[in-house]
């Protein structure tokens, strides 16, 4: 019995090529979410901890201004891309402030 002869590697067939970089935004990936973090606006003190520590930079940095109930103004607001965001809870986790909640999902 013959041993079957695997292809060399300049015979075998290219793959992994990116033919078209950044399509990776086509594909929604966070609809499979049972839980989905909500950011308290009031609370949060715009730190960008959630930002830094998403795994799927999920949390947007969006340059709008927001002003508190007593009065203090930010110049940014964090919120949250729900296209994205996988729910793994992490950005809630590690907020100081206990800024956001992790609410679960309504399913249509
Ligand atoms: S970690 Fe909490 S306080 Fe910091 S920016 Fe995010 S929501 Fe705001
Ligand atoms: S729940 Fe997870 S994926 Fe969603 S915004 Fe927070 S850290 Fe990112």
């Amino acid at each position: 019995m013959s041993v079957k002869q695997l292809p060399k590697w300049n015979e075998m067939a290219i793959g992994g090529v990116i033919a078209n970089p950044g399509n990776s935004l086509e594909y929604k990936t966070g609809d499979w979410k049972v839980l989905m973090p909500v950011i308290d606006q009031e609370k949060c003190t715009r730190c960008r901890i959630c930002w830094y520590v998403c795994p799927d930079s999920a949390i947007l940095e969006l340059d709008k201004s927001y002003i508190t109930k007593k009065g203090r103004t930010y110049k940014v607001t964090y919120d949250v891309n729900y296209d994205f965001c996988k729910g793994c809870g992490m950005c809630a986790q590690e907020c100081p402030v206990k800024a956001i909640d992790m609410v679960p999902v309504e399913v249509a």
